[in-house]
């Protein structure tokens, strides 16, 4: 069975150039077939790694993160980073994904990261980008007041024609509420990034068996971000996943989420 790690980051951590071989060395040791990367040099209040904000355009942290797709296309996609303090996605940007439509698979939005909750009307313009382009769209999600997935469900119901995956599952919670929500709501996606593997077979079972796909925020935790504890029950055979489970978790629930036909 392939297995496509649908939340993976590059950036500064130390360094583009290292992060990229990091997760290309980490893809081989875990038997990864494909990983969805996005560019964490787009924060503009960065908490990780190099703590200097970049002061990059969204264009330009899209075109690197591009890059490494178009080295490797069958193993690396690329989402596009929003920097929203730019208020409006610029002409370039616009005339850049026009062109390069297939080498991008959707958007990434980090509240806590940018300091804006994803219900902020500054979100606004790049909605309706993702509404443009039909982009399904990644957003972080954890306890503090940017991120939580109250501002998650008032958009999920807001612009029901998209997709939104709900990273984390709200992190730093028993992930109950994010359960809850996205029963109330049929666009709100999840990954199981630093999600207990109970957590992820109760979305699976409870919520929708396609409604939980596999991310590891690698390599956020460091060299070896995937030897976690916490992603080593998902690798372990014996973790009482059914076979169906198993492919809809690892495989088919992110294939069909960004819509990734040649993997
Ligand atoms: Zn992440």
């Amino acid at each position: 069975m392939k297995i496509i790690d649908a939340h993976a980051h590059i950036g500064s951590l130390p360094s583009l150039s290292a992060s990229r071989r990091l997760i290309l060395s980490s893809m081989r040791k875990y038997g990864l077939a494909y990983s969805l990367i996005s560019n964490t040099d787009g924060a503009e209040f960065p908490s990780i790694g190099d703590k200097t904000p970049k002061n990059e355009s969204t264009l330009e942290i899209l075109k690197q993160t591009v890059a490494f797709h178009l080295a490797h296309p069958d193993r690396i996609g690329a989402l596009m980073w929003v920097r929203p303090m730019e208020e409006q996605p610029t002409k370039e940007l616009i005339a850049y994904i026009k062109r390069n439509r297939k080498d991008i698979v959707g958007m990434k939005f980090h509240p806590y990261e940018e300091h804006l909750p994803i219900d902020d009307p500054k979100l606004k313009a790049w909605l309706d980008l993702a509404e443009e382009f039909d982009f399904p769209v990644l957003v972080h999600t954890a306890i503090d007041e940017y991120s939580s997935i109250r501002h998650l469900e008032r958009i999920c119901l807001a612009y029901p024609g998209l997709k939104f995956c709900a990273a984390h599952m709200e992190l730093c919670t028993d992930n109950a509420y994010c359960l809850e929500t996205m029963k109330r709501c049929p666009n709100m996606y999840a990954d199981c990034a630093w999600v207990p593997l109970a957590h992820a077979k109760a979305v699976l079972r409870e919520v929708g068996i396609e409604r939980i796909m596999f991310g590891t925020d690698n390599p956020i935790d460091g060299l070896d971000t995937l030897a976690n504890p916490m992603y080593r029950e998902y690798f372990d055979p014996n973790n009482g996943l059914t076979s169906k489970e198993r492919e809809h978790l690892f495989y088919s629930n992110a294939k069909a989420f960004y819509r990734l036909s040649d993997i």
